[in-house]
């Protein structure tokens, strides 16, 4: 395979890489808009089950305690799309760091 080729081989990768890290952006931007449109008084994890205490002082979305299960929360597609964002990142990183060379 000539340099050439190698180097567009590497170019495709690191545009898909990046596209994927795009829609996952916009899918965890989507989700969160969803549930800060929750108007629920009992806020329940649906991937785990976890209930959150109701606490009316932020009725009704619970928004920053639901924010800082879901980064946490194994089950949940977020925290899925964030490990898979990390996953992404680092391989664009190391990508990058070969076509510098
Ligand atoms: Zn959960």
């Amino acid at each position: 395979m000539t340099g050439e080729k190698l180097w567009e081989q590497q170019r495709q990768v690191i545009k898909e890489l990046k596209d994927e890290n795009i829609e996952k952006a916009e899918e965890i931007k989507t989700l969160k808009g969803w549930i800060n449109g929750l108007p629920q008084l009992y806020v329940n994890c649906v991937y785990c089950g976890h209930r959150f205490k109701p606490n009316p002082e932020v009725f009704p979305s619970q928004t920053d305690v639901v924010r800082e299960h879901m980064e946490k929360c194994s089950t949940h597609p977020l925290f899925q799309a964030n490990q898979k964002i990390k996953e992404l990142k680092k391989v664009i990183e190391e990508l990058e760091k070969r076509l510098v060379v």
